[in-house]
């Protein structure tokens, strides 16, 4: 049916090259491209022989021209952008110039100020819209199938909804006293930062890790978690009729958040570049060359993740409560693909979202948020490629 060129090597990029192999009829020809080529040439030994053709090449994805030139040899259909945060403007430039369809799990942050947010990325609008392209923001889990989530709480279940608290609960254990379950960078500048949620409109902030709640997750059992903020809040925010409040809680146990503590304390999660023997040193950067490789956590984790959301809205005038979820477990996972469950929950639905777009089933031009499109093709998708949802009318709510 179509070409994907996927950008990045790393821990999501491998599962949502699986997953591509593992439906053929859609992704008939992808190439993988990453700043180490090697890892590109790894996953190309590990899956050639399959229906999907593969091909590698080596990008610097911070580098316009490069992408284009890439873009412009291989013709994708579509660009699926595994890599990090810091390059979705750059791989959104390229895209527009080349009038290519664009996904992303994450959305742009600037490599010097530890900010996310959606305007940047939302200033493309008009442009893709009249260039005809589709950019699909946000595909992995959280955020990705939380928005999904959403969606189709809001079409199926509810005619208002009120209330959605995302919980992100991993009660993978690893076995390392530290290490982070994606890109360290990238997960330690999301959990030191300041945490917020949306009340009324408007932003309420945290101190990090401020807010805690106990919560008896299916399948898992209780556990602590805390109030963070995350991307998601903002566009869901304004996509969901009748929001009055959203939060964000994720887990984590004692053990991480000293060793956090302890880090930070030192000045080890800084990102204000320091000299070091005659050259500037990012500790943050740093600190992740030292921390194991999230790709290489999968034999080593047992345990399960639960990620979803609960709901309580409005349906035919009486209050309605709703939760969504799925649970995911790590040694499945690594006997499926050889990567733990983080990896897999985020490049699974990468794979769902590029799929969507290549079928025809999700093509609006502009730049969209996951839930602003229809969730039911997407849903089914989930289940029948390893994520399947599960639901409950009555579930526990958080205080
Ligand atoms: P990894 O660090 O494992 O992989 C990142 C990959 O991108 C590596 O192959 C890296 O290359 C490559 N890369 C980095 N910079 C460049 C560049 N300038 N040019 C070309 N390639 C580059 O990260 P993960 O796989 O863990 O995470 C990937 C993305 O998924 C991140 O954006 C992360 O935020 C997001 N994510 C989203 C989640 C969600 O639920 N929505 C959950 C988890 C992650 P090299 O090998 O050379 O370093």
């Amino acid at each position: 049916m179509g070409k994907a060129l996927i950008i990045g090597a790393g821990g999501v990029a491998s599962v949502c090259i699986h997953k591509c192999c593992q439906n053929p009829d859609v992704f008939e020809e992808i190439c993988i491209a990453s700043r180490t080529k090697s890892k590109c040439d790894a996953l190309k030994a590990k899956l050639d022989g399959g229906k999907t053709k593969i091909s590698t090449a080596q990008v610097n994805a911070d580098n316009v021209d490069e992408l284009i030139a890439l873009i412009n040899s291989f013709k994708p259909d579509v660009v699926v952008n595994l890599a990090l945060p810091y390059q979705d403007l750059t791989i959104m430039d390229a895209c527009l110039a080349t009038k290519t369809n664009y996904v992303d799990t994450a959305n742009y942050e600037p490599l010097d100020t530890a900010k996310f947010e959606y305007s940047w990325q939302w200033a493309y609008r008009e442009r893709f819209e009249e260039a005809g392209i589709t950019a699909l923001l946000g595909s992995g889990f959280d955020p990705g199938v939380t928005g999904v989530f959403s969606a189709y709480a809001m079409k199926h279940e509810f005619d208002e909804i009120n209330y959605i608290d995302i919980l992100d609960c991993n009660a993978g254990d690893h076995g390392y006293p530290f290490a982070t379950n994606f890109n360290p960078e990238i997960n330690i500048r999301e959990v030191s930062a300041k945490g917020s949620y949306i009340e009324d409109g408007k932003w309420v902030e945290t101190e990090p890790m401020e807010i805690k709640r106990v919560y008896n997750f299916p399948e898992i059992g209780e556990k602590d978690m805390y109030l963070l903020h995350h991307e998601e809040l903002e566009s869901l925010a304004l996509n969901i009729k009748g929001i009055k409040r959203i939060r964000f809680f994720m887990t984590f146990g004692q053990s991480y958040l000293t060793h956090l503590k302890c880090l930070e304390n030192v000045g080890m999660t800084s990102i204000e570049p320091i000299e070091f023997e005659g050259k500037q040193i990012v500790p943050l950067q740093f600190l992740k060359a030292v921390l194991p490789d999230p790709a290489s956590l999968g034999p080593r984790t047992v345990g399960k993740t639960n990620i979803g959301c609960i709901f309580i809205g409005k349906k035919d005038g009486k209050e309605k409560h709703y939760y969504l979820y799925n649970v995911c477990d790590h040694q499945e996972c690594y006997k499926e693909v050889g990567s733990q469950a983080i990896s897999y929950t985020t490049g699974v639905p990468a794979m769902i979202g590029a799929a969507m777009i290549l079928t025809g089933k999700w093509n609006t031009p502009g730049v969209h948020n996951i839930e602003e499109f229809d969730p039911d093709p997407f849903m089914d998708a989930l289940n029948k490629f390893g994520l399947p949802w599960k639901e409950s009318y009555d579930p526990e709510l958080v205080e």
